[in-house]
């Protein structure tokens, strides 16, 4: 059965390379006009990318992380699978959401418009909210302690690291607009946090 959700893993990931590159490749064609703090920026991504590919690519290829192995629970399986089918949907609909005003590190682009529909009606990060279905689910569908954690730490370092100076941009990008969105959302989940 590790092979089936090994093999899971796979297909998740290959959905979400297949959504992120369709909507990265669109939002090109809105020009960039600003961006802020890039090699910070690349570092995270960087940082983020090896908790939630490279240390599963490493667990998946390689027999290094074998000592943190942990039997197969039927369970957690069944939890995985829910957990990165609602962070695929979830991933889906935040990149059709946000259109060309996407972009995978912080920047303004030439015609932005604050999006507050759809998904983000509710939640100013439904991104980020993915991210972090989607490291619940890597950590409950592949058995092994250190991708596991891999993926939570690549979300702590995206989302702690980002959060905070995405919504600086948004403030002094859109003033009164922002803030009164910000004012009947929550960052991550509705009515929560
Ligand atoms: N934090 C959001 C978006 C991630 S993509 C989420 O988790 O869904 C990052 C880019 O989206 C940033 O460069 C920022 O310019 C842009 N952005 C973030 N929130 C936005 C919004 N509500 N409307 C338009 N652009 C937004």
């Amino acid at each position: 059965m590790t092979g089936v959700s090994k093999l899971i893993w796979v297909l998740f990931a290959l959905c979400w390379g297949v959504i992120r590159y369709r909507y990265a490749r669109r939002a090109r064609r809105n020009r960039q006009i600003e961006e802020r703090d890039r090699n910070y920026e690349i570092a995270l991504l960087v940082l983020s990318f090896a908790g939630y590919a490279g240390v599963p690519v490493l667990y998946l290829a390689t027999s290094w992380l074998a000592f943190a192995d942990y039997p197969f629970q039927p369970v957690l399986f069944c939890v995985g699978i829910a957990a990165s089918v609602a962070s695929l949907w979830l991933f889906w609909r935040s990149h059709a959401d946000l259109g060309r005003n996407f972009s995978i590190k912080l920047v303004i682009r030439e015609k932005h418009a604050l999006v507050t529909t759809g998904v983000y009606r509710l939640i100013r990060h439904p991104m980020y909210a993915s991210a972090l279905l989607s490291s619940l689910g890597q950590a409950c569908l592949l058995p092994n302690w250190v991708t596991a954690l891999a993926g939570l730490v690549g979300f702590c370092i995206l989302y702690f690291g980002r959060v905070g100076r995405e919504e600086t941009l948004m403030l002094q990008t859109f003033g009164n607009e922002y803030r009164e969105y910000m004012m009947h959302t929550k960052r991550l989940v509705p009515y929560v946090h």
